[in-house]
């Protein structure tokens, strides 16, 4: 079988985190991909059998999409996002250091070591030849915002037609099954404006809006009381901002409330409008004078993969034989591109190396556990592609 060394890997590690890719939507100026995206295809393109292209995700932001193999067996799609978050305040984010068998670095965890995993599998599946199925690696833009990358990848997944997938974000090598989903929108109370004065012809929008919040807070509470989803525990909702009124001497005439509801799997956007809803009608059927609207804002799907689905089984087994025992099988309060492929029919777990320091000042990968991702990497892809 192939072997990922660890001289490999941490060498492509370390030529990712010296080339920036901050994501320019969080980082106004910021580089974005373009250059990383540029080196990951230039290298691959340097090993005979792997097919390389870019794909404009959208503003000039390319995906590489690299594949190897045309055996007769199952596709096999890997996930790894280019971008990383800003620097600010760091010493040398872009000056790999490998001190007690980790390296440091911005990206270094989040996710550039997985990259560095996927271009190594590549290359070394790619020269050993006879792969019994197909492999295809997507570097994909914008994951830290708003996953325009891995959308590209979707709306023409029918040109790859993976029987599964793997989104290899920091699992800490346990599989990862399941993540909360998000759904934002928008209440708005609507008054009557009038002078500071003029009482009875005011309706004041500012403490309606009060009222929602405190009927919110309620809902809040409810949610995290009701059953929790096994591996990512029970729905919330707060705010997150709100504005409203016109000036000091008046009735305000609006109150804007911009509210977040954090799902899991099998809620719906659907449901949460619906509940919110109900909220705002039982207040205007108590009160004439009040008055709301409910405008829903961008959703975002929860994820969870059956837990015996192939790709499933197949991980577990291959990190089984890894750690010598079984590993858990987890999920997130975050979200994760792995909703969008799941949502493209695509069978997808999670799964990564440890490290720590995604987002903060000090971020490290931990070298022993990216060798064994590797290892793993091997086994999924002969077994998945080759069943
Ligand atoms: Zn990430």
């Amino acid at each position: 079988m192939i072997e990922l060394t660890r001289e490999r890997l941490t060498e492509a590690l370390a030529e990712l985190i010296r080339i920036p890719s901050i994501n320019p939507d969080l980082v106004p100026g910021a580089d974005g991909e373009r250059k990383i995206a540029e080196a990951i295809a230039a290298r691959l393109r340097r090993t005979l059998g792997i097919i390389v292209e870019l794909q404009d995700a959208g503003g000039g932001r390319p995906n590489v999409i690299a594949s190897v193999g045309d055996g007769p067996g199952r596709t096999l799609m890997l996930n790894g996002h280019t971008d990383t978050v800003g620097v600010v305040g760091m010493k040398a984010p872009f000056e790999p250091r490998v001190a007690d068998g980790r390296l440091h670095g911005r990206g270094s965890s989040d996710m550039k070591n997985a990259l560095a995993a996927m271009l190594v599998l590549l290359e070394e599946v790619a020269r050993a030849g006879d792969f019994p199925g197909r492999l295809v690696a997507t570097f994909v833009v914008d994951e830290e915002y708003a996953s325009i990358g891995t959308q590209a990848i979707c709306r023409e997944i029918d040109r790859w037609r993976p029987d599964a997938a793997l989104v290899l974000e920091q699992t800490n090598l346990d599989v990862g099954v399941a993540h909360k989903g998000f759904v934002w929108a928008e209440i708005v109370t609507h008054g009557r404006a009038a002078h500071g004065s003029r009482f009875r012809d005011g309706v004041d929008a500012i403490a309606h809006m009060g009222r929602v919040l405190v009927a919110l807070e309620q809902l809040g509470r409810d949610l995290i009381a009701r059953p929790p989803h096994p591996r990512v525990g029970p729905p919330s909702i707060h705010a997150s901002l709100i504005s409203g009124g016109q000036e000091l001497s008046s009735y305000p005439e609006e109150c804007h409330v911009f509210i977040e509801r954090r799902t899991i799997p099998g809620e719906t956007a659907e449901q949460v409008r619906d509940e919110l809803q109900a909220i705002l009608d039982q207040m205007a059927a108590a009160d004439p004078s009040f008055r709301a609207t409910l405008q829903m804002g961008l959703v975002r799907q929860p994820f969870e993969v059956a837990e015996d689905a192939p790709i499933v089984r197949t991980l577990a087994r291959a990190a089984e034989a890894e750690r010598g025992v079984a590993p858990k099988f987890v999920g997130w309060a975050g979200w994760m591109d792995s909703a969008f492929l799941s949502a493209a029919g695509v069978p997808t777990a999670i799964f990564g190396a440890s490290g720590d320091g995604a987002h903060a000042l000090e971020e490290w990968a931990d070298l022993d556990s990216l060798e064994a991702l590797g290892r793993v990497l091997v086994r999924v892809a002969y077994d998945f592609c080759g069943a």
